[in-house]
């Protein structure tokens, strides 16, 4: 008899873990059924922003493949619209509601891969009678985002509260449909993925674009009249709104996990091996944002919900499950973002992250441009890198500017994954044409910066 793999969740880390089981086990060895209590599956949560933007035309562009896909060719047996509401390990069961019908549906499992995301932060003062307040944490949070603002007559007024990237991607998205926009941030800068000297030049940017940022701020209520959200209460005054998006952060998805007894790190997220096995749980498996991976740098537990990473855990548990053999290396915390043309790149550590680990280290800022001086459409462009003292070894880059900066985070990325010191970074025989870098790439002026600050006072 074929053994029984139940996925929870049919998303990025779930449907790749299926798919990649599948492609090693055929149907009559291993039966899958996917629960996603939601109507899509595997879609790009990352392209969110654009569809509701526009610069995307069609919800169905963000679907890589829908359910029918998976049943006709994976033969996985996908179920949307049902939400697992427990899993008894004991049993080896889950127990999942059918969200239209309402029936409860019983299945027994031999494997369990637990991929159910992350939940966005949503305090006591969001929760409110009038509509109009959103997350876009799925694609359907995204659809009913969209209906709204293209209501006749269309929304006029927004308040993205939160400065993360996912708000700073919102507010962008809600200008270039027309919308005045209002960001809520209660640090002193949005964008805190990066230490607050790069941050200033994305809030510019921002404002540039016409987002009114209000920092400092703290929302406490939000009021409704007719059933419609008409304004943010801050403690700095109130904003008027007509639609709000929450973007308040995440944190990993795990009140099944819980219940069902399986181990959380000091993170919160899910406790996972490098094969991302459930610790201590034979024949659980678990990855994406609902768990914690290893920061590469800082030796610590890390809870980093991005897809990238996702899509890699959810291989690795598939492969794995598949009877192959894969390892997840943990993460460096390289994300790339974008602020209408201003490209925000960052990985490894920032200062704050560097010093709560513990390293001495300098940190350097070099100003340089994206082509050479002279070349059409030369534009600034800012690299920051923190390096250990005395040792040189990088331990985290930023990058702010135009054209060609956000993925020039990779070349650092691949420094740091490799624990290059910054001298050795001062002799990468990186690619050099006017049109794509001065002769001294930003990369390596911002290297030998660093060694000078190294250099023994
Ligand atoms: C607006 C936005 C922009 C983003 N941009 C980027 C980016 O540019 N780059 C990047 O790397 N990452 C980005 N991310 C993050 C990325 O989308 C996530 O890291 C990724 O989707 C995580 O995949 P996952 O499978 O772990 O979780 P999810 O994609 O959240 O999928 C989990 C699924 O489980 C389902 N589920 C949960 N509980 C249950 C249950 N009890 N029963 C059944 N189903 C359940 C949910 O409905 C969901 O579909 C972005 C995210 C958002 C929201």
């Amino acid at each position: 008899m074929a053994e029984r793999l139940i996925v929870v969740g049919g998303d990025a880390a779930g449907m790749a873990a299926a798919s990649q089981a599948r492609r090693r086990r055929s149907r009559d060895d291993l039966e899958i059924i996917a629960f996603e209590r939601g109507h899509f599956t595997s879609y790009s949560a990352c392209g969110i922003p654009y569809w509701i933007s526009g610069l995307v035309a069609d919800r169905e562009q963000l679907v890589a493949r829908d359910p029918a896909t998976f049943r006709e060719s994976y033969d996985i047996d996908v179920r949307v619209r049902h939400e697992v509401v427990a899993i008894d390990l004991n049993r080896r069961e889950v127990i999942a509601m059918d969200l239209d019908g309402g029936a409860e549906v019983r299945e027994p499992f031999d494997t369990l891969m637990y991929a159910t995301g992350a939940v966005p932060a949503k305090p006591a003062w969001a929760h409110t009678d009038g509509a109009g307040v959103f997350g876009v944490q799925t694609l359907d949070d995204g659809s009913a985002l969209r209906e709204w603002l293209d209501a006749d007559p269309p929304p006029r007024r927004a308040v993205v509260v939160g400065g993360g990237y996912i708000g700073v991607e919102m507010a962008e998205a809600l200008v270039l449909r027309g919308l005045s926009v209002t960001l809520v941030e209660r640090d002193e800068q949005p964008m805190s993925t990066v230490d607050p000297d790069m941050a200033q030049l994305v809030t510019n940017a921002m404002r540039g674009l016409g987002v009114t940022i209000r920092t400092g701020v703290k929302v406490t209520a939000l009021s409704e009249r007719d059933g419609r959200i008409c304004e943010v209460v801050t403690d700095d005054g109130p904003i008027p709104a007509d639609v709000v998006i929450l973007g308040l952060g995440v944190r990993p998805n795990t009140a099944l996990a819980e219940a069902a007894g399986l181990p959380l790190g000091p993170t919160g997220g899910i406790r996972v091996d490098r094969r991302m096995r459930v610790t201590g749980m034979p024949g659980v498996w678990a990855a994406g944002d609902c768990v914690e991976t290893l920061h590469r740098v800082s030796g610590m537990p890390v809870h980093v919900p991005l897809g990238t990473h996702a899509n890699k855990q959810g291989r690795v548990a598939g492969i794995n499950i598949g009877g192959g053999y894969a390892t997840f290396a943990g993460v460096i915390g390289t994300a790339v973002t974008k602020v209408c043309d201003l490209e925000v790149g960052r990985t490894g550590l920032r200062e704050r992250d560097a010093l709560a680990a513990g390293f001495e280290f300098v940190s350097v800022i070099a100003e340089s441009t994206n082509r050479a001086g002279y070349y059409p459409g030369a534009r600034p462009m800012t690299v920051k890198l923190i390096a250990e003292r005395p040792s040189g070894r990088l331990l985290g880059a930023q990058i702010v500017g135009w054209s060609e900066a956000a993925k020039r985070i990779d070349t650092l990325a691949v420094a740091l994954w490799n624990r290059m010191t910054v001298d050795d970074m001062t002799a990468l025989d990186l690619g050099y044409a006017p049109p794509y870098a001065p002769v001294w790439d930003p990369v390596l002026v911002a290297a030998r910066k660093a060694v000078d600050a190294l250099a023994p006072r």
